[in-house]
């Protein structure tokens, strides 16, 4: 089970006690941390407020992800420098002494997947456009092979963005994804995109008790809390993971 710890000034929602890593997402009150549009070297705000997650988790530098809504999946290097990747899963080897690399990744309402095995660890973006890519099944694919690892000890923690009652959608979700994992509630079809990922993972060779979805929050119903693209923020909260 994941435990959801905020920080004391609610800047940060910590999950805890499922994984080795380290990992959260930021809050509302943290501020808009967009990477949408612009790379850092063009947006010194962004930079600005993705060093001060770094310093807080006490990491020295980051890498972050650009998405493309696509199935992109990068390997970071354990780099001396801030680097932005334009991709949708990103991944990081843990390495021996190569402590102080941080993996950020930006949501508005897209569910997000914070993996680990034994030697690396990252975070995919997945929303509809992704999960239709399978971008989860990549993923474990890369980490068997980049990583060595095996699918049954692999672990995951879902961050489910817009939770499935709250997320309406067209009937070509049906085409997408199939009748079993759309359903129609008070007049109009609906998607959870968390459990359609769990399914996804679960076939890539993950064991069910390894995943575990963050059932507390939605983003579209805590938008009090955090960014929403549902409700016409532009703005993100970003995930974020390190090893401790
Ligand atoms: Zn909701």
């Amino acid at each position: 089970m994941v435990n959801t710890v905020p920080s004391e000034n609610g800047n940060f929602l910590f999950f805890k006690g499922f994984l080795n890593i380290k990992s959260g997402i930021t809050t509302r009150k943290f501020g808009d941390c967009n990477s949408y549009y612009l790379p850092l070297c063009k947006n010194p705000a962004a930079e600005k407020k993705c060093t001060a997650i770094a310093k807080l988790t006490g990491n020295n530098f980051f890498h972050r992800m650009i998405p493309r809504h696509n199935d992109g999946i990068c390997f970071a290097s354990n780099s001396n420098e801030n680097c932005d990747y334009s991709c949708d899963a990103l991944a990081l080897y843990k390495g021996k002494g190569k402590a102080g690399n941080l993996l950020l990744a930006p949501t508005g309402d897209c569910p997000m997947v914070i993996i680990e095995c034994e030697r690396g660890f990252g975070i995919i973006h997945s929303g509809y456009k992704c999960a239709r890519l399978n971008i989860a099944v990549k993923t474990i694919g890369r980490f068997i092979s980049f990583f060595s690892a095996e699918s049954e000890n692999i672990k995951a923690i879902i961050w489910p963005g817009i939770r499935g009652d709250c997320y309406e959608v067209g009937p070509e979700f049906i085409d997408y994804f199939g009748t079993e994992n759309v359903y129609w509630l008070n007049g109009s079809f609906r998607i959870d995109l968390a459990k359609l990922i769990k399914k996804q993972m679960i076939s890539a060779g993950m064991l069910a008790h390894n995943i575990a979805i963050v059932k507390k929050y939605c983003s579209f119903c805590n938008n009090d809390l955090f960014f929403s693209a549902r409700r016409g923020d532009k703005e993100r909260n970003l995930i974020f993971a390190h090893t401790p």
